[in-house]
């Protein structure tokens, strides 16, 4: 499943907020997903695209999919919910 950036079409990686795993950095560094910082505002973006364009989707499901088979392919195994619910 692939979701574009609604200001400039290309294609977006996940937005993942709070303290990353070290599996998250890597693939941030790779540019397969993208890291938000600690900071997380009341209504946070899950998307971002390679122009830095931050939105977001209301759909959860697919943000999830994504971020969980990006962590994975680069190692990521822990099993349960990836972020706590805020
Ligand atoms: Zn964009």
């Amino acid at each position: 499943m692939i979701v574009f950036c609604p200001e400039c079409g290309a294609p977006g990686v996940p937005l993942m907020f709070g303290l990353p795993v070290p599996e998250a950095r890597e693939a941030a560094e790779e540019g397969e997903l993208a890291l938000g910082g600690c900071v997380v505002s009341a209504d946070p973006p899950n998307w971002q695209c390679p122009r830095r364009h931050r939105w977001r989707d209301a759909d959860e499901q697919a943000w999830e999919e994504r971020l969980q088979s990006v962590l994975e392919a680069h190692g990521y195994r822990e099993s349960g919910p990836l972020l706590p619910d805020v």
